[in-house]
């Protein structure tokens, strides 16, 4: 599991986190939802370790990642699947070397390489396109490059970070259904961040939702829409009380 306990972040004086609490169980779907600039992205750098926070910790299970400045685990050691809100798939590498990155860079010797790479692009239905490069791919092929390197490495968390933004309506639907699928067929932990009601109630097993750095509500989709704990979070999933 991932707690994270009082984490607090602020840019340039600035307060983004405030004390923020969280907790995501093993094996779910946990969705990180609020409106553009509530602080849904900052709190996913802080358990990818891509920036510190002033304050606070934050655990994946039993191992301390981040404890105020006394601790403060690499990205690299903290193997989170972190697929970005831009997704990043490099350009001048073809599908299999963008999936193949994180092995290499861990080392993976190339017969295992080229075994999961193959392995996770299966997963990804994305096994016959291989051999293209990402100018290629339509943008929901490439999102799905860019889920497959972050799953090629088995992590032990996956972020992903508003992952169906490039895509329109009908294929976001889409996309929702199949990842929740994946997501359940392999198990992995996930903190899915949108600012979507309608995604964030159609595929999480629990959404938290948050308003200028703190939690307004955390719980089931049938929590957050039947009873909101207040008029924002109201407001927000569109539900009338
Ligand atoms: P969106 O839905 O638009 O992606 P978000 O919920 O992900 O929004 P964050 O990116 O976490 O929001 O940003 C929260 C606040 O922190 C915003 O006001 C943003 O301007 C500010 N912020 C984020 N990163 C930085 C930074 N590196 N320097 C200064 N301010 C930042
Ligand atoms: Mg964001």
């Amino acid at each position: 599991d991932l707690t994270l306990t009082k984490v607090a972040k602020s840019f340039g004086g600035n307060a983004v986190l405030h004390d923020l609490d969280l907790h995501v169980r093993d094996g779910e779907l946990f969705t990180l939802l609020g409106p553009s600039g509530c602080g849904k992205s900052t709190t996913l750098w802080s358990i990818a370790g891509l920036h510190s926070p002033d304050r606070g910790t934050i655990a994946f299970g039993d191992r301390v990642v981040f404890d105020g400045g006394r601790v403060d685990v690499t990205p690299e050691r903290r193997n989170c699947g972190v697929v970005f809100q831009s997704y990043a798939v490099w350009p001048h590498l073809s599908v299999h070397d963008n999936v193949a990155y994180p092995l290499k860079l861990r080392r993976v010797k190339r017969p295992a390489r080229a075994a999961r790479v193959r392995e996770v692009l299966e997963l990804v239905e994305l096994g016959h396109l291989e051999r293209r490069y990402p100018h290629e791919l339509s943008g929901g092929q490439q999102q799905r490059v860019a889920l497959a390197r972050a799953l090629a490495h088995p992590p032990d968390l996956l972020l992903l970070d508003e992952p169906f933004s490039n895509l329109d309506a009908k294929l976001r639907e889409r996309a929702r259904e199949w990842l929740r699928a994946l997501q359940q067929r392999i198990g992995v932990t996930t903190v899915f961040v949108t600012h979507d009601q309608d995604e964030a109630l159609s595929m999480s097993d629990r959404v938290m939702v948050m308003d200028q750095g703190r939690v307004r509500q955390v719980g089931t989709p049938e929590e957050i829409y039947h009873e909101p704990a207040d008029e924002f979070v109201a407001d927000f999933v569109g539900s009338v009380n």
